[in-house]
Parts: structure tokens; sequence; C-alpha cells
């Protein structure tokens, strides 16, 4: 069980080789073939289960598969438009999945970029106006963003909710939950969204059940 076994296109197999990644982690093993597979997740997943790169691959994955086949965005001016959404309670941990998914898309053609409260905006509003297929963000800056209409959802195909318990605890359900009913694409169906989480409070549940469609429930 390797992830040489695993096709996941040549270019982020070659990254994932590259990062020195040989065995997926058991979270890996069972949520990177499920995510493939086109369904809703919730998964148990700690720090340092190897969670990040099982949202990552199978989303970066997925958006270099359907890069030429895929509608394309309308054009509206300093407006960015995203296929997927990676959400995170804090800027240490957005800074951290944005160096990881940049390294497992390099040369994939998928674009990565962050944005995270606390620092200048203005900075990330320019790498949003190159382009940006993935967008890693805490909830706070992300709806800052929408209310300056710099970003828009209406494209997004991915949704992953990191440490989905953490960002509650912080009080970020009001703004995830706008953030989510900016989204266009239904769950199942064109959006596929992945709730990673430690813990399982009746919050994150309520979260799952509004936002998840026929999900599968791993707990590694
Ligand atoms: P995470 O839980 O995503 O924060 O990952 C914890 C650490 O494990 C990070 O430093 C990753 O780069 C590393 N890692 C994740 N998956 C693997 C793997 N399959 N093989 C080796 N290292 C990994």
């Amino acid at each position: 069980n390797t992830f040489a076994e695993i096709d996941l296109g040549e270019a982020l197999n070659l990254n994932i080789r590259r990062c020195k990644y040989v065995k997926p982690t058991p979270v890996q093993r069972h949520a990177i073939p499920i995510s493939l597979s086109g369904r809703d997740l919730m998964a148990c997943a700690q720090t340092g289960s190897g969670k990040t790169a099982a949202f990552c691959f199978p989303i970066i994955s997925g958006i270099m598969r359907s890069n030429q086949s895929a509608p394309r965005p309308p054009r509206v001016p300093r407006m960015a438009f995203p296929l997927a959404l990676i959400l995170s309670p804090t800027r240490e941990l957005s800074i951290q999945i944005h160096e990881e998914a940049r390294k497992f898309a390099y040369q994939t053609g998928v674009r990565v970029v962050v944005a995270y409260g606390g620092a200048p905006i203005n900075l990330q509003l320019r790498e949003l106006e190159r382009g940006v297929d993935i967008l890693v963000a805490t909830p706070g800056r992300l709806v800052d963003l929408l209310e300056r209409a710099r970003v828009s959802l209406q494209m997004i195909r991915y949704l992953a909710l990191d440490e989905a318990d953490r960002m509650l605890d912080m009080g970020f359900e009001p703004q995830i939950r706008r953030i989510v009913q900016q989204m266009d694409m239904p769950s199942p169906g064109v959006r596929q969204t992945l709730l990673f989480s430690a813990t399982f409070p009746k919050e994150i549940q309520s979260l799952a059940a509004d936002f998840l469609s026929d999900y599968v429930f791993l707990a590694v």
C-alpha cells in the first residue's frame, strides 16, 4: 500500500515522491479513496495524522483532471473565482496548509493562494488577482473578501473544513454559515465537502448535517 499505487495524476504523484511520502498514513489510506470516489466525508483527524495531504491530494488531483473540461468562470474585473476552498481556524495553520499545498501543486497548473486576518490585505488581494484555483483562508478574512466583492464562491467544487471543532470553539460558526451560503454548487453533485475534526460534539454534527450530503464518517 503505497502512493505509487494510487493514480492521482502524474505531476501530483511526482510531487508526492519529491516530498518523500511513500506510505499513506491511516487517515490518508481511507480518506483519499473515499474523496476520489466523489463522496462527502467527515473524518476524525488529529494534528500530525497527515490530514493536510488527505484533503489536498484529492482536491489537487480533481482540479488537474477537470482543468480542460470545466466551465470557465465569468469575467468580473478584480474578482477571484476559486474552485476549491480550504477553511482553517488560524493564521498559523493557514500558512502551514498553504506551504504544503503549494509543494503538492508544484507544476500541476493548480494555483494555491492564502488569505488570513491579522496581516495587510493588499498583498493577498494582489495574489488573488493573479488567479486562484485553491484558496486557503480563515473565516473572518474570507468574509471580508466576500464583502469587498474580491472573491466569489459560485464556482466552488471542493470545500474542506480543517479543524472544524476549533473553528467553532473560536466562534466562527456564523462566518462559516455565511460562507457556505454563498456557494452555488450543491453537495454532493457538483460540490464535494470534506470536514475534518478532532472531536464530534453536537455542534459539529449539526454543521455536517447542514453542509454535507450522504457522507462517509471516518474514524481511524
Ligand atoms: P498534518 O497532520 O497534515 O499536519 O501532517 C503532519 C506531518 O506529517 C507533516 O509534516 C507532513 O508533511 C507529514 N506527512 C503527512 N503525510 C505523510 C506521509 N504519508 N508520509 C510521510 N510524512 C507525511
